[in-house]
């Protein structure tokens, strides 16, 4: 198992207009794209910071994934990415460690990458994804 670096944090916002006005006018951070995956019915924007990127996370519709969690959770941390090379191998590898996948196969997530998610029930709480390019 290698995992080369964390790729991004994701942050559930419920807009992220309002939220840039933190990251962008307090905390100077420049978003440089915001994408809509509509599979996940999210709106996301990205801002990097060295080698990692912040993904704010904005639901399109009450159905989305996102929405339920601001509402059991409030606004804040939504998952943390790892980066991997072979995301099919890790994925495998982590699986037959006994940790509960969520995304048995890799789909298409933002910014062209393959992502699949873990299970936050065998990550101590924490909703992980692995991703790569
Ligand atoms: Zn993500």
């Amino acid at each position: 198992m290698k995992l080369n670096k964390i790729e991004h944090i994701g942050i559930a916002v419920k807009s992220i207009e309002e939220a840039l006005k933190y990251y962008e006018n307090i905390l100077g951070l420049k978003c440089y794209a915001i994408e809509e995956v509509q599979d996940q019915k999210v709106k996301t924007a990205f801002l990097k910071i060295g080698e990692t990127k912040l993904e704010l996370l904005e639901a399109t519709s009450s159905e989305s994934p996102i929405a339920k969690f601001i509402e059991k959770r409030g606004e804040g941390i939504h998952h943390i990415a790892f980066e991997t090379d072979k995301i099919e191998e890790t994925l495998n590898e982590i699986k037959n460690k006994g940790i509960r996948l969520i995304d048995e196969t890799p789909r298409k997530g933002a910014e062209g990458l393959q992502i699949a998610f873990l299970h936050p029930k065998s990550t101590n709480g924490v909703l992980t994804e692995i991703c790569s390019k």
